[in-house]
């Protein structure tokens, strides 16, 4: 049976009080089909499995504001190379009974990225059909492109994909201690790598360059890939880069950044949680893990 992947904004569709580590183990030809919440719905994904109306048809699960079909991926990153449906559901949707809306950053956080990748990349098709109903050039509604996951409005024309938004994490070292930054906006007091949206025109170093200086103030040297992590919250891909410093003392911007400094394995300030591509690199980059 094909995964049937159950989102509503950022959150996705589990078994009541699941143990999502358990999850990412559980039943299924593979981990990575830990989060599909095929036990939710009956095989085409048609209706609520059990108690589901005799001439129920697709539109009859309530709350299902979009439907379709994940496609087919040969990507690394879940080790999929199935589809799956996906069920979308509006803001307040209620979930089956048995089963619970958890937001997808908690399995982030709980399970191994393989994991989580599939429903991740679910999530991503989803949020950007949500908001890519209407052509962005001439507001008319837009219509399925066909067989690409894409669109194209039928008044004027124009044709869009899925939107990724690529984002640098910057790794930057000096005499073998790590730049570690709190940010002033997140309220998880975790202290992380200086991260931000590349800008158009930009390269990848560029953006590491200019988002080091504008958030702590030193001239900082780009020197090459580390990885790449898809982000769904809502469309980031996150790509890590290795930096020496160059020159410049730290001066947080305050508005961003609310503190930094440089760190070593021993004395480490609270890191973001296991799962993210940030704690991966900071924990290479330390030897850590
Ligand atoms: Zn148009």
């Amino acid at each position: 049976m094909s995964p049937v992947y159950a989102v509503r904004g950022a959150d996705i569709l589990v078994p009541a009080g699941a143990e999502l580590a358990a999850l990412a183990e559980a039943a299924g030809d593979g981990p990575w089909r830990g989060l599909s919440s095929a036990g939710a719905f009956d095989a085409a994904g048609a209706t609520p499995a059990g108690g589901a109306p005799a001439d129920a048809t697709p539109a009859a699960i309530a709350g299902v504001s979009d439907r379709f079909m994940l496609p087919v991926s040969t990507g690394a990153m879940g080790g999929a190379a199935e589809g799956g449906l996906v069920l979308s559901f509006a803001k307040d949707a209620e979930p089956p009974a048995g089963w619970e809306w958890r937001p997808l950053r908690n399995a982030v956080q709980n399970m191994p990225e393989r994991g989580w990748a599939p429903a991740a990349r679910a999530m991503a098709y989803a949020n950007w059909r949500a908001s890519s109903r209407y052509c962005g050039r001439c507001g008319g509604p837009n219509a399925e492109l066909g067989a690409e996951a894409g669109r194209r409005c039928p008044a004027c024309g124009a044709v869009s994909f899925p939107r990724i938004s690529p984002a640098i994490l910057a790794v930057v070292k000096k005499d073998g201690k790590l730049l570690l930054a709190r940010n002033a906006q997140n309220a998880s007091g975790f202290w992380s790598l200086i991260a931000g949206f590349v800008e158009p025109g930009e390269t990848f170093e560029d953006c590491v360059r200019r988002e080091v200086k504008e958030e702590v103030g030193i001239e900082v040297e780009a020197l090459g890939y580390l990885g790449s992590q898809p982000w769904p919250f809502p469309d980031q891909l996150m790509l890590g880069f290795e930096a020496r410093w160059a020159s410049g003392e730290l001066a947080p911007d305050g508005v961003e950044i609310a503190e930094a400094g440089w760190f070593g394995p021993e004395a480490l300030p609270p890191i973001p949680r296991v799962g993210s591509l940030s704690r991966r690199l900071i924990d290479a980059a330390l030897g850590l893990g």
